[in-house]
């Protein structure tokens, strides 16, 4: 387990290396599991491997390959960061006795991803999500029992072991209780910019994130700031999975380019064509170099931005600007040519 996909079919099922097929979609290979596209990935960071375009569910995907190494993870270190208590939770770092996991719970009926008993007896369960978070029946059930569960978001996260022990022994981010979701968020306001880790950016990262994953994310292009703005309609909104846009990543290979969402579409074949939404304190520095052929959307929050604010304007998704928030947009000019939304795309 843990082995990236390498080999995958070709238009005459037969399978070939992923170092032998042109890069990206473009390769034209198909999951042998699934037998959904791929695309193939040839860059340095990691080893070369295929990617599932559409089916992140399978086996063979990376979501699913990065959720079966987090829990194997877990079982070997035994040790696990929790995130800073309040009301009651166990918080710190912790060893995990009796651990295991995708054990069925008899008496709930739910079978957590992983699950162990604290030094103090206390039964913690753990659950890491990439694409899906723990919801219906399995979250009521842990909410109506008051049960110790921990939801770990591993959306920002590598395919690298030793990274992911990093991840869950040495830091306490992407990782909540899930009884005591809804709470003390709120209160977070904006102290100083000139930090990247402001919770408020994060927070309003996650609300991007929620509101693309429950329904979709509106893009105002506010165009009429733009260079060419003449060619767009200033009051237009586009509904970015209404154009295709029904992928939601992080970027893994452009960490350090500071970005959280990569919204990727991935309906056209043998298209790239990514947009990547980042919350952010400031505008970037003159001259900042953007990844080629993508289009950035940088969210700056303005001093006195709180939670509530943000949460109440972007509440159906829209991503708009407002006295508090300034949206830029980069190299959406191009885009706009190429796949000028349908006249269905505009809402009001
Ligand atoms: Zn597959």
């Amino acid at each position: 387990m843990g082995a990236l996909l390498t080999r995958a079919w070709d238009e005459n099922k037969v399978l070939v290396h992923v170092k032998d097929v042109p890069n990206g979609a473009s390769c034209g290979c198909r999951c042998p599991i699934c037998e959904q596209p791929l695309s193939a990935r040839q860059g340095r960071k990691r080893a070369p491997h295929f990617a599932h375009i559409h089916n992140h569910d399978c086996k063979g995907s990376d979501e699913t390959i990065l959720h079966q190494m987090a829990k194997e993870v877990l079982l070997e270190v035994g040790q696990l960061m929790l995130p800073p208590s309040s009301g009651g939770f166990p918080s710190g770092l912790v060893k995990l006795y009796d651990i295991k996991s995708e054990v069925w719970d008899e008496k709930y009926h739910i079978k957590p991803d992983v699950e162990g008993i604290t030094e103090d007896g206390q039964r913690i369960l753990i659950e890491f999500y990439v694409s899906h978070e723990v919801k219906g029946r399995k979250r009521r059930v842990i909410v109506d029992n008051q049960l110790n569960c921990l939801e770990i978001d591993l959306n920002y996260q590598n395919l690298d072991k030793e990274e992911l022990r990093e991840f869950l022994t040495k830091t306490s981010t992407d990782r909540k209780w899930i009884t005591q979701e809804e709470i003390v968020q709120k209160e977070v306001e904006v102290i100083s910019y000139s930090s990247n880790s402001n919770p408020i950016y994060r927070l309003a990262g996650e609300l991007l994130k929620r509101n693309f994953i429950e329904g979709t994310l509106y893009l105002h292009p506010y165009l009429q700031y733009h260079d060419n703005y003449t060619m767009f309609d200033a009051d237009a909104i586009y509904d970015l999975k209404e154009l295709g846009y029904d992928i939601f990543k992080v970027h893994y290979k452009y960490r350090r380019f500071g970005s959280d969402i990569l919204l990727c579409k991935t309906n056209i074949e043998g298209k790239k064509s990514f947009i990547s939404i980042n919350v952010r304190g400031r505008r970037r520095s003159e001259g900042f170099r953007y990844p080629n052929g993508w289009m950035v959307v940088d969210i700056i929050l303005k001093r006195g931005s709180t939670y509530d604010d943000i949460k109440d304007r972007w509440a159906n998704g829209v991503i708009i600007k407002t006295f508090e928030t300034d949206v830029v947009y980069t190299n959406f000019n191009e885009w706009y040519l190429k796949e000028k939304p349908t006249s269905k795309s505009f809402m009001k």
